[in-house]
């Protein structure tokens, strides 16, 4: 097996690397490494967690070793799609650059063109950047990429998804076609394969396995609940999350010690998180739409346990490597299969134990048939650790909740119901990883994403929607189970 001692990377590096404790190179690692540091393009078809910043960053020092960096010049170039994953990668690289000289600059949204501009003049050896940063730095004239000897692109893939591409390839013309590539991908759409035929020469490529796969570290549980009525699926998804979170609080093998909790539309992120803080969890949101000194505030408050629960979106969440992540939730299953196992990869890692609940309703049977489709295993289904207010008497705590958790007046319960009734037509919008408008340019999903869903119609019928009917079968007349179930009555 090769070890990183093999690989002819700096001492220094081997140094930092020892520190952090590595012992063997990942797949991605001992592929790629040894082409990178001849000076190859590498196209590496790897997700997240497979060790692919390393894969790049490692060569990238070792390499940068010699040389000086020139005022608005830099000598190497990192693109990410999300300012997340640009701080993550620029994280590594301070870890892994311990002990070199190699100066290096961030340049995200969100964080003022100032200071990044400094760093730029006075010249740095590496610059990581978002594009649509990247690109407003260089229209100002700031900056100057023919000194460019190394690009890295990270997560192709989701570039596509947000609509980058055309600004990819911009960078890619304004670099020296003398540079070297290294081009990093989950997947090979047509319009990625198209790109790396044209931008990178003769390239070596190393697959890693797709994680179609969910790792044997996370023990998943899908939770299946049918709401009395549709405008309360989203009050009941959030009593059924707060049940199972003190459940699992309390647990001795495994106990819940923090979550990250994906919604799939940023509205539903913000009133969980709202209403998770209204009955005294430490909860906060993060999605694109938060200003970026906010967004890093709370990721730090997650990874330093002030925060412990993580309200997400999948935009600000995926691909981001948080150790010690207990409980991942699923408050709404992925409408695209993908996600799901990228969500449920936020816990489990680096061989340590990880739970991750679904909370689906019967609307979710098709993303559940094209997530089970995907991974070729079924989620084990668990109980519902929650007892529905109806079947308590009419003003029950949740009975008297708004959208955010507050607790209301009679007046503005009939006001809280109409805006359910709003909320539930809306849940037919689409979901916060379609194309739509949003702010800020560098995380924001500008380009068109296909429906990836496999799998067809929901194994439901429309009966799943309400209560069964006990001792008669599932094969009841509607008007029959209407006049035997009083549930279903108005509660008014
Ligand atoms: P990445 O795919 O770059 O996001 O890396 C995923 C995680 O794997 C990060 O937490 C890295 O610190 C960790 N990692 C990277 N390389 C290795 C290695 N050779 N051995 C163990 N862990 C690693």
């Amino acid at each position: 097996m090769t070890s990183f001692s093999d690989l002819n990377l700096d001492p220094k590096v081997l140094k930092a690397i020892e520190a952090t404790g590595y012992t063997t190179p990942t797949p991605i690692q001992a592929g790629g490494i040894p082409p990178a540091l001849e000076g190859r393009d590498v196209l590496g078809i790897a997700q997240t967690g497979t060790g692919k910043t390393a894969a790049f960053t490692l060569p990238m020092i070792t390499r940068l070793g010699k040389g000086r960096a020139r005022a608005r010049m830099p000598r190497s170039l990192v693109l990410a799609p999300t300012r997340e994953l640009a701080a993550q990668v620029a994280e590594n690289f301070d870890q892994y650059a311990k002990g070199s000289r190699l100066k290096k600059a961030l340049l995200i949204g969100g964080v003022s063109f100032k200071e990044q501009d400094q760093l730029i003049d006075r010249g740095v050896d590496v610059l990581i950047a978002t594009p649509g940063r990247l690109i407003d730095h260089f229209e100002r004239g700031k900056l100057l990429l023919t000194g460019v000897e190394i690009m890295v692109v990270d997560e192709a893939d989701r570039m596509l998804d947000m609509g980058f591409i055309p600004d990819i390839e911009r960078i890619f013309e304004m670099t020296p076609f003398t540079r070297q590539t290294l081009f990093f991908s989950a997947t090979m759409a047509p319009e990625i394969e198209r790109i790396t035929n044209k931008f990178l020469s003769a390239p070596e490529k190393i697959e890693v396995a797709r994680q179609n796969t969910t790792s044997d570290t996370i023990t998943q549980v899908l939770v299946e609940h049918a709401p009395k009525r549709r405008d309360m699926t989203a009050k009941d998804k959030r009593a059924i999350l707060r049940t199972i979170i003190d459940r699992d609080s309390a647990l001795e093998d495994n106990p819940l010690r923090n979550a990250i909790i994906f919604c799939n539309r940023k509205v539903d992120v913000d009133i969980v998180a709202k209403s998770l803080k209204k009955h005294g969890y430490n909860a906060e949101p993060i999605h694109g739409d938060l200003d970026q000194s906010h967004r890093t505030r709370t990721l730090d408050g997650f990874r330093d346990g002030s925060v412990t629960f993580l309200v997400a979106s999948d935009v600000a969440a995926r691909g981001l490597d948080i150790p010690n992540v207990s409980h991942v939730f699923n408050y709404d299953v992925p409408s695209h299969a993908e996600d799901y196992v990228h969500r449920i990869g936020r816990t489990g890692r680096a061989g340590k134990l990880g739970t991750a609940y679904s909370i689906a309703v019967p609307a979710d049977q098709k993303y559940i048939d094209a997530i089970e489709s995907l991974t070729e295993a079924t989620i084990p289904r668990g109980e519902n650790p929650w007892t529905p207010p109806g079947a308590r008497s009419g003003s029950s705590r949740d009975e008297s909740e708004d959208e955010g958790g507050k607790r209301s007046s009679s007046r503005s319960r009939s006001r809280s119901r109409k805006s359910s009734e709003a909320k539930d037509a809306a849940e037919s919008a689409p979901r916060d990883d379609a194309p739509k408008a949003d702010t800020g340019r560098d995380d924001t999903p500008s380009g068109s994403r296909s429906s990836r869903s496999r799998g067809g119609r929901g194994r439901s019928g429309g009966r799943d929607d309400g209560p069964k009917v006990v001792g008669l079968g599932d094969h009841v007349p509607s008007f029959i189970e209407l006049s035997f179930d009083e549930r279903r009555a108005d509660p008014a």
